[in-house]
């Protein structure tokens, strides 16, 4: 149970039902220049960034689209490498911010990093060190943070063990720090706060962990809290006189609140200065067995949903539930955009939302209401959306009621946290596609919290499957106005400018901009290492820069060789900054494909026995060490190559004491040492094998 908290800050859910398998688990646009007119009102306000890039995809529209155009169509073949830094970090997925020439980002621990944005130069670092705060909680949330947020002159941080810490962007130093979630709850932070009218709004990770969850706004000048939404009804007690929370809890049956609901809100959080509300996107329930948490039907709300807020009382105004009575993981936590688009002739104030379930919903945020939904990409659990009851049309033996289902997409998502992005120049959203298939089984408890469905690993059938894409959607027509097929699945987000380029890194490695109309390449840069956070844009006197961080990894192993793109734990993690006609060169990194130093010792005695309890235990590893030992590019090292797992010694140090907390590896007080020997003993012949199949293929040649 501690580990499937884990999940959600990683990925989103995915890899659950790794875990459940061994029964670990109990616990467009009109073409072109046309759509301009036609789409998109450009009135109001200014949409997208300019010089600076203040909050985590741009805007409070959160369109993650920029109005600097140095750098377009024309002159993108003159970009070059202006500056790179290399970062000692377990794994990097966040956007960094701008302000006033000022790079703010956050490494995988939450560590925060000021830079100069025109030379790369370190002003400051601030390391809020939660395994001297927090050491019980580090196990959660490895390797996950996606960026801070900026206002009234500070710099605002969510960490892994939960608080929440305002900075001072001269000097790092913390202003305040508050408990968003509480100490002894096993909740914990990897997305971006937002920043909006004075206030820090903050959700958390861990819907799988039994909880009830909340999102919470909290002054900006004190830390203080201000309102707190929970997504999910509480006991009878905490319901009573609360119409919001009698209407959902009026969808849950059979003591729900024993068992936990859910329902965190991990990433998107959007801001509507017009209409005064907060929009947030909630994750699926802490239990998975629907009839078990609503055997009458209900739709145990408001997991899977969009839920808007005011922003001033955080007081309900409506819901949409885009997953119903979900079974399958589909958290609908994804980054919400703000448009006002001209749809059958109306100018429509909408909000675009792509959730994991593969469905690309278009709402009109003044009533919540439905507009259109359509499939974004291979989506077999529903034949579409009723647009008159704004609810799925399930699939026969969509909720694997014959006991077993092949079906797309999978609790990874066809889309999850990697940004998209919303030209108005266009009128298209570039949203990054994963698709995948798995097999869905029914569990032996169907009440248990975790998946109600579970396989060894994903079914790709499909050639297409375990591979991404990014798409250009058209919002209006509901369909692909262009797509680029990528080879790897996990990829970074996507950020539009008005340059008309579409930027996007892929897990292979290469940093690409394409033009935002048809989807043609026009630029290419190799960085090294698999990349899976956003780029962003910024500008400092008359040149305008672009930057991405670049480090494969992230909730990767979870999924196994699925994801693995041939990346290495070793390989560095770097910030890139580019400009044109820029001149830098990148520092060498290990490889792609670099193979395994696998260390055996051919004198030491295997007992199968230990080598199986080794094998279970090891369980609990496989999120950042990688399925069966096979290290992707994670937030930690493949241990066939360990020095430290050569020695039952040294791994008891490390596994038992903590010995490299420091560095991110939490400590296990529980584990014995006879465990510990098992899973030294499952490490030894994983190894002995992999060195083996080395040595075979050497001779082949
Ligand atoms: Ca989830």
């Amino acid at each position: 149970m501690r580990l499937k908290a884990v999940l959600d800050a990683f990925v989103g859910g995915v890899g659950a039902m790794l875990l459940l398998a061994v029964g670990y688990l109990v616990e467009a646009p009109q073409s072109a220049a046309a759509a301009t007119s036609i789409h998109v009102d450009p009135l109001s306000q200014p949409i997208g960034a300019a010089e600076n890039w203040p909050a985590h995809n741009a805007d409070a529209d959160e369109t993650a689209f920029s109005r600097l155009d140095q750098i377009s169509t024309t002159t993108v073949g003159r970009l070059g490498l202006a500056w790179s830094m290399d970062l000692p970090e377990i794994s990097l997925e966040g956007t960094p911010l701008a302000v006033d020439g000022v790079l703010y980002f956050t490494g995988g621990q939450a560590t925060v990093y000021a830079v100069e944005g025109v030379s790369g130069k370190l002003l400051w670092k601030y390391d809020p060190q939660s395994w001297k705060f927090y050491p019980q909680k580090i196990g959660f949330a490895l390797g996950a943070n996606r960026g801070v947020a900026y206002g009234d002159g500070r710099v605002y941080v969510g960490l892994r063990d939960g608080r929440l810490v305002a900075l001072d962007p001269k000097s790092g130093s913390v202003l305040w720090s508050t408990e968003t979630v509480g100490a002894n709850t096993p909740e914990v932070i990897s997305g971006a706060p937002r920043f909006f009218k004075h206030k820090v709004i903050m959700g958390s990770s861990g819907a799988e962990t039994g909880i009830r969850c909340a999102v919470s706004a909290f002054d900006a000048a004190t830390g203080k809290l201000v309102w707190r939404f929970y997504t999910t009804p509480g006991t009878p007690e905490q319901t009573r006189g609360d119409p919001t929370m009698e209407m959902a809890a009026a969808t849950w049956d059979n003591e729900y609140w024993k068992k936990g609901t859910g329902g965190v809100v991990w990433d998107g959080i959007t801001l509507d200065a017009g209409l005064n509300r907060i929009y947030i996107g909630t994750s699926n329930s802490a239990t998975s067995g629907s009839e078990i948490r609503s055997p009458r039907g209900g739709d145990t709300l408001f997991t899977a949903s969009v839920v808007a807020l005011d922003a001033d009382t955080g007081k309900y105004v409506w819901h949409y539930q885009e997953t119903p009575r979900d079974i399958w993981d589909f958290d609908s936590a994804m980054q919400m955009t703000l448009a006002n688009l001209v749809i059958d002739g109306t100018k429509r104030e909408v909000l675009m939302h792509a959730p994991k379930n593969g469905f690309f919903y278009v709402l009109d945020r003044v009533t919540g209401k439905l507009i259109s939904a359509e499939k974004f990409g291979k989506v077999t659990w529903a034949d579409h959306i009723d647009l008159k009851t704004g609810r799925p049309v399930e699939t026969p033996n969509a909720r694997y009621e014959s006991g077993d289902l092949l079906m797309w997409p999978t609790p990874l998502g066809a889309h999850s946290w990697q940004s998209q992005a919303f030209s108005p120049r266009t009128g298209l959203l570039y949203l990054p596609y994963m698709q995948l298939g798995m097999h869905m089984k029914r569990a032996e408890d169907p009440g248990q919290i975790g998946y109600n469905g579970m396989s060894i690993r994903p079914y790709a059938p499909d050639p297409l499957d375990g591979k991404g894409a990014l798409i250009a959607w058209d919002p209006v027509r509901q369909k692909a106005a262009w797509k680029v097929q990528l080879d790897t699945l996990w990829n970074g987000g996507a950020m539009a400018t008005a340059g008309d380029l579409v930027f996007e890194g892929a897990g292979d490695g290469n940093f690409s901009a394409y033009d935002a109309r048809t989807g043609g390449t026009l630029w290419r840069f190799y960085a090294g290492m698999g990349i899976n956070g956003a780029p962003m844009t910024y500008s400092v006197g008359d040149r305008q820069y672009v930057a991405v961080l670049a480090g494969y990894g992230g909730g990767a192993p979870a999924w196994g060789e699925t994801v693995d793109a041939g990346w290495s734990y070793k390989g560095q993690r770097r910030l890139l900054t580019f400009a044109l006609d820029g001149k830098a060169v990148l520092p060498p990194s290990r490889p792609r494909f670099t193979p395994v130093k696998a260390l055996d010792d051919p004198s030491l005695k295997l007992d199968p026995a230990d080598v199986a309890a080794g094998e279970k235990l090891y369980m609990r590893c496989v999120l950042c060490h990688g399925v069966e030992l096979h290290g992707v590019g994670g937030p930690a090292p493949d241990l066939r190559e360990s020095q430290i797992a050569l020695h039952p010694n040294s791994l008891w140090s490390v596994v038992h004491e903590g010995a490299l907390i420091q560095n991110g590896m939490p400590p296990f007080a529980n584990i014995t040492r006879d465990q510990v020997n098992q899973i030294y003993a499952y490490i030894r012949f994983g190894a002995r094998k992999l060195a083996a199949k080395q040595q075979a293929e050497a001779a082949k040649h």
